[in-house]
């Protein structure tokens, strides 16, 4: 037997490992089935090649819990380690890199837990003590017991294994009992190791027989050791990728609508299978997400530096060895093989999606609502996938036509350009709140889009910036008279004095229901058609849109806070209004302002008492019923208000 030092130079680096890593115990099997794995293939690869000869027999992985002796044990029937091998690979060189990490990271834990692998060592996170008991390939190696004691002491001798391969048997520390039971290490495994490329055995298969749980003879085994991304596209068949899809996220009833596979090998590694899933709500969003896998290992479902952050909506696995996983996150992200991961992936969906859409346009439109957060998201954030998609990007119409921008443009354009050659698309985001509106725009053979996505605002604003010399305007149905939304020629002037509007002005501001209608709605007049409502509201499209932006982006929240605001448009044009002011239009004034000009001694100036004046006296009924008829045709009529209108609508009948 002898003993030794493990070849570090820091003594502490037991507690070290303790301490850092405390967040992440767990990893500690997944690094050691790594290795089992590992050594399982290199004795493939070996043999394959010649230098190992003969049947390789039983290559399984086990994985054992023996709960009197409080060891957890995991068996490879792997190329295993000749003694000068356990020194130099476990002894020396092993640990030289955790060491350096260690060092650099001291002061920053939250830079180690994490995706820091610190491989076999790992061990001594649970374990009080770890032995090694292997036996190599190598013809002549004798077997070798290796055991250490969670300090920089060890100890190495001879024994005896009948088999090849290698066990490390942890004897767990009391602190971390979790370790001995079943279902800890069951779910461990089925976490790390689903998809490895060797069979993991974990104790025996069990059946529910006449109520009861019975084991049978055969090993209960956890992976899929062929999962479908490791598998060539040409043979696959889309039911194939669906049950992957569940295999993955068992606790998903839905189908994917549709499944992208990833394979490159140049300039990096990368394999893997993207999904586009139903997503109904946020939850879903952040139950299923996309998984990351090193050689079939999986590492993590926080993918957020790896791939853009609009993609990580998306499900599925990629799999990759050249993502480095011990570093910080932040390094992540200047990484180059990362960067170039990133742009391949972009492109790899675009183009999936444009192909799709080439493909059956029907067919593409069906799933556009399901998508559509998505890939808005994407062209928001992503400027080349911007690029790409907005040949496909759709836009639906109230009728549910689809069409992408440029082709809905090219439909409108004749009748919906102004006199100054903007191109107007009028837009709803609530269909029956807007109903007059479009019932009016529907009247003037214009089109409505339906823009109620959650980021149809924003995607609305980068079209028009995109858009050439800045003509394209969204303009929603009910921000102004249709009139005003799409100027023909120079509208219609009313025949009213300035006087006579100011009038009319007072009269109805001076009737709105309450105080603090008086700062939500401006009263204007405007001639706008004599066919439209006497009275309605309009609410300005950018300030509007501003607010609702600011819901989505940090340092817009003084558009957040302003309250909402409206135009109350008297119309001028309507046989109504004409009629109440040619009712009410007295000349009255000019006595008035004569008599007082007396008083005070002067000659009354003629050209400023002939004016007429809207007074409206005894109209005030007539006013309130028109202002809630405004009111009441944006839904904004409620409650105390809506029950007053009632009553009197009785009443003037
Ligand atoms: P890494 O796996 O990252 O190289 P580890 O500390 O996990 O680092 O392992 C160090 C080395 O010890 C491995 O590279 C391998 O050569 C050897 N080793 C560890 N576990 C086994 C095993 N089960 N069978 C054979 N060799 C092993």
């Amino acid at each position: 037997m002898s003993k030794g030092n493990i070849g570090v130079t820091s003594d502490n680096i037991f507690p070290v490992i303790k301490k850092f890593l405390y967040s992440d115990h767990e990893i500690f099997l997944r690094e050691l089935i790594s290795n089992a794995v590992d050594a399982t293939t290199k004795l493939k690869t070996l043999s394959s090649v010649g230098e190992v000869k003969g049947d390789l027999g039983d290559l399984r992985v086990r994985v054992s819990i023996d709960k009197a002796k409080k060891t957890l044990t995991v068996s490879d029937h792997g190329i295993g380690m000749t003694a000068e091998e356990v020194d130099k690979y476990i002894n020396q060189i092993a640990f030289s890199g955790a060491e350096e990490f260690l060092n650099q990271y001291k002061d920053k834990t939250e830079a180690i837990i994490g995706h820091f692998g610190l491989g076999f060592y790992s061990a001594f996170m649970v374990s009080k003590k770890v032995e090694i008991f292997s036996q190599s390939y190598k013809e002549d190696a004798k077997a070798v017991h290796w055991s250490c004691e969670g300090n920089p002491e060890y100890t190495m001798e001879d024994t005896i294994k009948s088999e090849r391969g290698t066990d490390i048997v942890l004897h767990i520390d009391d602190e971390f009992s979790q370790y001995l039971e079943d279902a800890t290490i069951e779910g461990l495994l089925k976490k790390y190791c689903k998809f490895l490329p060797v069979e993991i055995a974990f104790g025996k298969k069990k059946e529910w027989k006449d109520g009861k749980e019975v084991e049978l003879d055969e090993e209960n085994i956890i992976n899929d050791i062929n999962p479908a991304w490791t598998r060539k596209p040409a043979d696959l068949k889309d039911e194939d990728y669906d049950k992957f899809y569940h295999e993955l996220y068992p606790t998903q009833m839905d189908e994917p609508l549709f499944h992208i596979h990833l394979n490159v090998d140049y300039p990096f590694n990368l394999t893997g299978i993207l999904y586009f899933p139903k997503i109904k709500s946020n939850l879903d969003v952040h139950r299923n997400k996309i998984q990351l896998y090193c050689n079939q290992v999986y590492v993590t479902d926080e993918v957020e530096n790896i791939v853009p952050k609009y993609l990580t909506l998306l499900h599925g696995v990629i799999d990759s060895p050249d993502i480095p996983l011990n570093v910080s996150r932040s390094y992540l992200q200047s990484d180059n093989n990362v960067k170039k991961i990133s742009g391949y992936i972009t492109k790899k969906v675009a183009d999936k999606l444009a192909e799709l859409y080439k493909a059956d346009k029907e067919d593409f439109a069906k799933k556009w609502d399901d998508i559509k957060m998505f890939i808005q998201f994407g062209m928001l954030t992503d400027e080349k996938f911007y690029e790409k998609a907005k040949d496909f990007a759709l836009y639906k119409n109230l009728d549910g036509k689809y069409a992408t921008l440029e082709e809905y443009k090219a439909q409108v354009k004749d009748a919906q350009t102004d006199k100054d050659g903007n191109l107007v698309l009028l837009y709803t985001n609530d269909p029956d709140a807007h109903y007059t509106y479009i019932e009016r725009a529907k009247a003037k053979g214009y089109d409505v889009l339906l823009m109620d996505g959650e980021l149809d605002v924003h995607a609305m604003s980068q079209a028009e910036q995109k858009s050439e010399e800045g003509k394209l305007r969204f303009v929603r149905i009910d921000s102004d008279t249709i009139e005003n939304l799409i100027r023909k020629e120079e509208t219609a002037k009313d025949t009213f004095s300035d006087e006579q509007k100011e009038g009319l002005r007072k009269a109805f501001e001076g009737l709105l229901p309450s105080a603090e209608d008086k700062l939500r709605y401006f009263v204007t007049c405007e001639a706008a058609a004599a066919d439209a409502l006497p009275v309605f509201l309009t609410q300005n499209e950018f300030m509007r849109r501003m607010k609702e932006m600011s819901a989505h982006q940090q340092g817009m929240s003084f558009y957040g806070q302003m309250p909402d605001q409206y135009n109350l448009v008297i119309n001028t044009a309507h046989p109504l209004i004409q009629e109440l002011v040619a009712k009410e239009t007295s000349e009255q004034v000019e006595e008035e302002v004569e008599k007082k000009a007396e008083k005070e001694g002067e000659e009354p100036k003629k050209e400023t008492v002939i004016k007429t004046v809207c007074k409206l006296e005894g109209e005030d009924e007539r006013i309130k019923q028109l202002i809630d008829i405004a009111l009441l045709a944006s839904g904004q009529l409620k409650g105390e208000a809506l029950a007053k209108f009632v009553n009197r609508s009785v009443e003037l009948l």
